[in-house]
């Protein structure tokens, strides 16, 4: 498939991020076009950001929506949710119903859904946004097996599964007890180098920055 010449950094739609209609009931709409840009962006060998720790993600169906949706998990605001599907957990007509919405918006069943909140997206630098999708897809993981080989179905497709978080720890423990007790050395040392990703590199997929020397 041939990459298009310019990336651009793909614009949630105006009716979900409009702050004067809050009366708006809360929507879902599927993003073919960031899934695209997605691919683009992270997936492809010659991508600009390219990360081969996605590199199983090429294999994967990604159903992408916006939402409107306010949620607040655990007390913390969520801009983005990466779930594996088809969707489990639920009663049997609750979740053939939620499959039937899912198949009609991107005519068969992902392997991965990943929401995005458009108004929280929309009030976002490029580089927050980037971070924000790359969060999602290293949610979207392919299992391994117990010699820790990645894993593959009876058909030869991967088997996906979701990652959790490296890091689960509140910044008054690092504080009190410090990095290396916390467990969260590998966070730190990341965190202090400068990071791979340049300015640059987010301008070519974002384009933000070609508009403003244009
Ligand atoms: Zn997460």
């Amino acid at each position: 498939m041939a990459k298009p010449a310019t990336l651009q950094r793909p614009i949630p739609p105006a009716d979900l991020v409009d702050l004067n209609s809050l009366a708006m009931p809360d929507r879902f709409v599927p993003a073919p076009d960031v899934r695209e840009w997605i691919e683009n962006a992270f997936l492809y060998d010659d991508a600009p950001l390219h990360n081969p720790d996605h590199r199983h993600l090429m294999d994967a169906e990604l159903g992408i929506v916006w939402t409107n949706s306010d949620n607040v998990r655990n007390m913390r605001v969520v801009l983005g949710q990466a779930e594996l599907m088809p969707p489990m957990a639920m009663g049997k007509w609750a979740r053939a119903r939620a499959c039937q919405q899912i198949e009609e918006w991107f005519g068969s069943m992902p392997d991965f859904l990943l929401t995005f909140s458009a108004p929280a997206a929309a009030g976002m630098d490029d580089a927050s946004f980037c971070a924000l999708v790359e969060h999602e897809l290293y949610h979207c993981a392919q299992n391994v097996d117990v010699y820790g080989m990645p894993k593959f179905k009876n058909d030869g497709t991967p088997s996906f599964g979701i990652r959790g978080h490296d890091v689960e720890e509140f910044v008054g423990v690092v504080a009190r007890y410090g990095a290396s007790a916390a467990g969260v050395m590998p966070m730190v040392e990341a965190a202090q180098r400068a990071p791979l990703i340049g300015a640059a590199s987010i301008a070519g997929v974002c384009g933000t920055c070609l508009r403003l020397v244009a």
